[in-house]
């Protein structure tokens, strides 16, 4: 490689992000005591505050008990309520649009309860074909709940032959010709094979115009890019929280339900205590009274000890900013792609993710041979300490995130890819 690691050091030196507040694990059993991490878009790694705060929590029951529910120093009656701002703030909503439950795959559900309602012709699901199969699981068993048969409801849009990406005035094209037939659009706002950013505005713009309804999993899009969801006029959208948002593995995940649709009384919900409004929950009346806000959305009182990691990574994001954290990420990305076109150039490796940074996050996927991610990415493991995410049976994907990922992280993933991957002669 032409580039060099004095660069990328140098590159360190003068943009530094934030790293020290990160536990970095080891890779290999400890051979490389500071691994090159670039699998936070599947596990995010631990704030180093996270073992403390949570640890408090627990104080709290010991010192307290059942009077930990008004008297903790963080009550736990209201607890959720810390965590609504700095959510809110993370995916451009207002306070009353969000709120941290459950986990993702849960969420999808209760939201596909009040949001797809398929009537008559209007009854079906555009997905991506690239979905997460948990997505496309989902939308397969509503289909079925519903009476329909999933083949025909779902229906998974490709890209162009011989693309790697949706084409946004593709998706658009078919909601203007099609969208008549559709209840609900649900697509991912990054991909999580490809990377790709899907244009969100425009795509919830084209299917509400249509008169479907548009919900987004932002999965790998919440902490890695911008969102402006209130303004964007999304209906709906739910995300997990073990990603990006480095809140631990099966971490509470986060939803967002437009304000429109706020105390909307047609709207079917499931329905628990906790979707009664705070003030009228201990009366214990047989029906409820919903708050017009997504907190109706709530159904059980929420894990304490799953909220606190989540909290203290919302409060880190919170701090930092999501414009600096992704003007770094486009530094970063930037010259991990600069890298790799070096590496490829003269290597069956491709970069599958879209060139254009304003269409990405931070993750950029490489294609090998068919059948070889695992392999490939296990060596790239045990020798030389790079740690990225295989999703065979031909992508490695790798995401220099920019709270905790460094040049030199970058440096070493293209000094790897080389030195493991034979040139073509
Ligand atoms: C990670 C991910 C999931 C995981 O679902 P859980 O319910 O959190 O297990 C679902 N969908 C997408 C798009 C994901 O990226």
């Amino acid at each position: 490689m032409n580039a060099t690691e004095h660069e990328a050091h140098r590159l360190d030196a003068a943009d530094p992000g934030h790293r020290h507040l990160f536990h970095v694990p080891p890779a290999d059993g400890g051979r490389y005591p500071d691994s090159a991490y670039l699998a936070g878009n599947s596990l995010g790694l631990q704030p180093k505050a996270t073992r403390d705060e949570l640890l408090a929590d627990l104080d709290a029951w010991s010192r307290l008990g059942v009077e930990g529910h008004l008297e903790a120093d963080r009550p736990w009656l209201p607890y959720h309520a810390l965590l609504t701002g700095p959510a809110a703030r993370l995916v451009g909503a207002r306070p009353t649009e969000t709120v941290v439950m459950n986990s993702l795959t849960v969420n999808l559900h209760l939201l596909m309860v009040s949001f797809y309602r398929p009537v008559g012709e209007r009854s079906r699901i555009v997905i991506e074909d690239s979905a997460f199969p948990s997505d496309s699981y989902a939308v397969r068993s509503q289909a079925r709940f519903h009476g329909l048969d999933p083949d025909t409801t779902v229906v998974r849009l490709r890209p162009r032959d011989g693309e790697e990406n949706l084409r946004t005035e593709d998706v658009t094209a078919f909601l203007a010709a099609e969208g008549h037939t559709v209840a609900l659009v649900l697509l991912g706002g990054v991909n999580y094979l490809t990377g790709e950013l899907l244009d969100i505005p425009a795509i919830t713009a084209a299917g509400r115009a249509a008169g479907a309804v548009v919900g987004w999993d932002l999965a790998h899009a919440a902490g890695n890019v911008p969102l402006s969801l209130h303004d964007w006029d999304v209906d709906f959208a739910a995300w997990c929280s073990y990603k990006y948002l480095n809140s631990g593995p099966g971490a509470l995940a986060g939803i967002f339900v437009h304000e429109r649709h706020h105390g909307d009384a047609a709207l079917p919900r499931f329905e628990g205590w906790w979707s009664t409004a705070e003030a009228t929950r201990f009366e214990m009346t047989p029906v409820s009274r919903p708050p017009a806000t997504v907190e109706a959305w709530q159904i059980s009182n929420p894990p304490i000890f799953a909220m606190g990691p989540v909290r203290t990574s919302l409060e880190l994001f919170d701090s930092v900013g999501m414009t600096a954290l992704r003007e770094r990420s486009l530094r970063l990305t930037g010259y991990l792609q600069r890298l790799l076109d070096e590496v490829t150039a003269d290597r069956p490796l491709t970069v599958v993710t879209p060139r254009d940074p304003q269409r990405r996050g931070c993750q950029l996927s490489v294609r090998i041979g068919a059948g070889r991610a695992n392999e490939l990415t296990k060596r790239l493991r045990h020798e030389h300490g790079v740690i990225a995410d295989a999703r065979e049976p031909d992508v490695i994907r790798f995401a220099p995130v920019p709270l905790y990922s460094t040049y030199h992280d970058c440096w070493r993933v293209a000094d790897a890819l080389a030195a493991t991957v034979e040139a073509a002669s």
